[in-house]
């Protein structure tokens, strides 16, 4: 996938980076025993491990389990650097939903060793991406939001973006401060409670606002 999709069958700009921030909700910190971070965890996935979400999900399986972390992301449409809330409000052209997908046993030997997490997190196909809604159709109070992730049929994940520990706006600010953001570039904004392993043959339908996209694991 070279470049992002938007909804409505649009042009969208070329795929880059993928700024992560890690606990950005407090439910999901607990349940994997973290404590809640003073500032956000930032981290990146590169515009190669971006991959469509309804194509069948692979990972590397000789290191061990997947985890699913379903986020909402937001697509950047001009560069911020240093950037003010309402440059920040401006540059959001798209809104989907993805798939951090993390190599939960692999991170943890990393975290154990003092290593970078990047094999874990920023592997090829690491953050299946749905197609995104225009701002316009999007709802007017972004910190209403619901989304979630079913797995053959059940409920495994659901947020509100109410309870981010950073709101989006805050968030692609305090971001721009470290990593310029550039047009093509998706912040993926954390993923609430539920995370969990995938296994192969699994049916995903992940929701957003009022949309529904399909995925499979392989
Ligand atoms: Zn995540």
């Amino acid at each position: 996938m070279r470049v992002h999709r938007f909804l409505d069958g649009g042009q969208a700009p070329t795929l880059g980076k993928v700024v992560c921030v890690g606990r950005n909700y407090a439910e999901h910190a607990k349940e994997l025993g973290h404590a809640v971070p003073e500032r956000p965890l930032l981290f990146m996935k590169p515009a190669t491990s971006v991959v469509p979400l309804e194509e069948p999900i692979h990972w590397p399986v000789e290191e061990g389990i997947c985890h699913h972390e379903t986020e909402l992301s937001v697509l950047i449409g001009t560069t911020l650097c240093r950037a003010h809330a309402e440059e920040a409000r401006h540059a959001i052209i798209g809104w989907g939903i993805g798939l951090d997908l993390t190599l939960r046993d692999l991170q943890d030997k990393l975290k154990k060793a003092g290593h970078p997490w990047e094999r874990a997190k920023a592997f090829d196909g690491a953050a299946p991406m749905s197609p995104f809604l225009r701002t316009d159709q999007w709802p007017k109070d972004w910190q209403d939001v619901h989304f979630g992730l079913l797995i053959d049929g059940v409920e495994r994940q659901r947020g509100h973006t109410a309870d981010m520990l950073m709101p989006i706006l805050a968030l692609l600010v305090h971001i721009s401060h470290t990593f310029t953001l550039c047009p093509g570039d998706v912040v993926m904004t954390g993923t609430p409670a539920g995370v969990g392993p995938l296994v192969s043959g699994q049916q995903l339908t992940l929701t957003l606002h009022d949309q529904v996209f399909t995925s499979s694991v392989a």
